[in-house]
């Protein structure tokens, strides 16, 4: 899937556990670094690809992503399974404790929310023709269908004229489904 896909079904997966977990409080800050940390967890496996959107982001992207990407493998690696999961959940608590005396801001809820988005990055792309090596080293790529003649080509037709309009709507209902509990979530802000 391409970046901007992988953007909306971070935030679309964010949207569906904020909507599905108990209300809490959180500051304005914290809301807004989390939606960042979202965006760029949901980008974050592509860091294993020098072209990726991840590294357009970044000041020096592609000096530094040359460095980063032979050591993830090389594309759909270790950065797209299971292990790559834990392996950038303990990377991301580690620069978040780094951060946390500078940056005031509930990191619990931030190390959350990248991993929301990281997680929702794997199930997109097991969607596509390539797979994703969820239980990475066995060398075997995971894919729903299982036929890969059946899945989505990254880029093509079907991401943008189902899959990305198809997220939006998803992100409508949600949205519309749990209103009540979004304009409570949403009130703290203009007490
Ligand atoms: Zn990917």
């Amino acid at each position: 899937m391409i970046g901007r896909t992988h953007d909306l079904a971070a935030f679309t997966a964010l949207s569906y556990v904020a909507a599905t977990s108990p209300l809490q409080e959180v500051s304005l800050a914290t809301l807004g670094v989390a939606i960042g940390a979202n965006f760029l967890g949901g980008l974050a496996p592509d860091l294993d690809q020098t072209t990726s959107d991840f590294w357009h982001h970044v000041r020096g992207g592609n000096v530094i992503s040359r460095i980063i990407a032979p050591l993830l493998g090389g594309h759909r690696f270790i950065s797209h399974s299971i292990l790559g999961i834990f392996l950038f959940g303990f990377i991301v608590d580690k620069i978040l404790e780094m951060i946390s005396g500078v940056l005031i801001v509930n990191m619990d809820i931030v190390w959350w929310a990248f991993m929301i988005g990281f997680v929702s990055h794997l199930v997109m792309d097991t969607f596509t023709k390539e797979g994703v090596p969820w239980l990475f080293p066995i060398p075997i790529r995971f894919g729903i269908p299982p036929f890969s003649f059946l899945r989505v080509k990254t880029g093509g037709m079907l991401e943008k004229s189902f899959i990305f309009p198809g997220l939006i709507l998803l992100n409508f209902y949600i949205y519309y489904a749990n209103y009540g509990k979004f304009l409570e979530f949403f009130k703290q802000y203009i007490k």
